[in-house]
């Protein structure tokens, strides 16, 4: 219902009503189609967050606060269980499906869950169960439930920051937060209920559920969800949807599709790009493909969306857009400097690290998200990299994106990664990792020549490194910290 009632006192569940309420206007309506052609109505949908819900509460006493870890392939169950967590008041925890067990093991220890959904035992004390036995055992429950009342401070999720190194840190998000976030997006990228978006993006992450799958519901629109992203199942569904979301790499394999036509991206009215830094070849090369651009976007675990390009054709290549409406943005010291952000949409703390608030955030409530960037008279944000991968040397800065924007440019270059190694003169040594076109042969030597024209002297990566493509995760971010390990010489050899 969305509504619960305590002391006689009518109060909602922030989250479930911004996701449920758009769809009661039309119940029969399509929420989700799965790509072997399965139909759910938003009926469905409440019905099966209900039924999951009074399951959750009343077998497994699962309360407000506690963790749901949820690591499971990707379907259409796992949306209506996160609506269930949020009804109950009960913090989702997403998992990677790629974790091993040794990391998941870690994870659990520090969240604690009351529950694991998933398909494979795992040696740990929480309980476990199948996702298929949760939606079987579900029918036995009411379609209804009287939802407990959460506010705008009341943890909805938990997601851990897919930091490459050091201590994974679990990002407690609000119902406020999610809220915040999804109305802002929707209002920023024109949602209606007449969207359909195309959804590739795995839901374990703020990207996937957050933005692609609760922008949609939020707004009553349709989802054609796929298991995983394919460039082939893409075309193959693209001239059904209104909206398309992807990292950087989908758009590339996208490309790589002779299939990928100005034809099927024709129904399309809006593309948005997020996760990890866009090539401008990869964004020339769409346009004049499909003659869309893409929409830019920058957020983060911690955050949300924190800012966007705009959808009026007046967005600005190389940016990623201004503020959300209700979202500040700051760029601290001298420029390029540290990105900061406050809002609605910013998380409260860490997962059992209150010493962190006090790194994290300035004195003044600003959370810094270890961006470097610049930010422009008109407020568009450029990002120059991870404030950790700035190059110190010889004690002067260099900004690695700086650089990679221009190598990208060299004739035969497909993509470039600069890096700092650790080194006896400098500090550290700027480094080139560099991948060639197809057919292209590169020379060292001669990437050296282009260089020194190109850049001042100290900026001037002291090694070209060739290889056959860059280290990426899921997300398509390229791994900087595996590329620094896996080609830094050992002290002494
Ligand atoms: P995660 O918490 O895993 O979503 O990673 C967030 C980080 O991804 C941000 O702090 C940025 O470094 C990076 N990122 C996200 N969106 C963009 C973008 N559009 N361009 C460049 N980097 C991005």
């Amino acid at each position: 219902m969305g509504v619960g009632v305590e002391n006689g006192e009518v109060l909602m569940n922030l989250l479930a009503n911004v996701l449920l309420d758009p769809g009661r206007a039309s119940p029969e309506k399509s929420a989700i189609t799965t790509v072997d052609g399965h139909h759910v109505t938003y009926a469905d949908l409440e019905r099966l967050s209900a039924r999951l819900a009074g399951l959750l509460v009343r077998e497994y006493a699962i309360d407000k606060g506690d963790r749901v870890a949820v690591q499971s392939m990707k379907q259409w169950h796992l949306l209506a269980l996160s609506i269930a967590c949020a009804r109950i008041g009960a913090i989702y925890l997403p998992l990677n499906t790629a974790y091993t067990d040794r990391e998941t093991l870690v994870l659990l220890d520090d969240a604690t869950p009351s529950l694991i959904v998933r398909e494979s035992p795992i040696e740990h004390h929480t309980a476990r169960v199948r996702l298929g036995e949760l939606i079987t055992r579900a029918q036995a429950h009411p379609s209804d439930f009287s939802d407990v009342a959460c506010d705008e401070m009341t943890p909805a999720a938990m997601l851990y920051t897919s930091g490459t190194t050091g201590r994974a840190k679990g990002a407690v998000l609000t119902h406020g937060n999610l809220v915040s976030n999804s109305l802002a997006l929707n209002a920023a990228w024109g949602f209606t209920p007449d969207d359909v978006v195309l959804h590739a993006l795995p839901l374990f992450h703020t990207h996937g559920l957050f933005v692609g799958a609760f922008c949609a519901l939020s707004s009553g629109a349709s989802l054609i969800l796929m298991e995983s992203f394919s460039a082939r199942e893409v075309v193959r569904h693209l001239s059904s949807a209104t909206v398309f979301m992807g990292v950087p790499t989908y758009y590339v394999r996208l490309l790589e599709e002779p299939e990928f036509t100005r034809e099927v991206a024709r129904p399309l009215r809006l593309f948005t790009s997020g996760s990890a830094p866009m090539l401008r070849s990869t964004h020339e090369e769409f346009i004049s493909r499909t003659g869309h651009e893409i929409v830019e976007r920058y957020g983060m675990t911690e955050t949300g969306i924190n800012t966007s390009n705009p959808i009026d054709g007046s967005l600005r290549m190389g940016t990623v857009g201004r503020a959300l409406a209700g979202v500040d943005v700051r760029v601290r010291g001298a420029s390029p400097g540290a990105i900061e952000v406050k809002g609605p949409n910013v998380f409260v703390d860490y997962w059992n690290r209150p010493e962190l608030r006090e790194s994290e955030f300035t004195p003044d409530g600003w959370f810094k998200t270890g961006d470097v960037g610049t930010l422009d008279e008109d407020g568009f944000l450029e990002i120059v990299g991870r404030a950790k991968d700035v190059i110190i040397t010889g004690g002067l800065n260099v900004y690695p994106k700086e650089l990679e924007l221009v190598i990208d440019t060299f004739a035969g270059v497909l993509e470039s990664a600069v890096i700092g190694l650790a080194d006896a003169d400098f500090g550290e040594a700027v480094t080139a990792v560099v991948v060639p076109h197809k057919d292209a042969r590169l020379d060292e030597v001669e990437l050296g020549k282009l260089a020194r024209a190109s850049f001042a002297a100290f900026k001037v990566p002291k090694r070209f490194i060739i290889v056959d493509e860059l280290p990426r995760n899921a997300m398509g971010k390229v791994e900087k910290a595996r590329l620094r390990s896996e080609l830094s010489v050992p002290p002494g050899s």
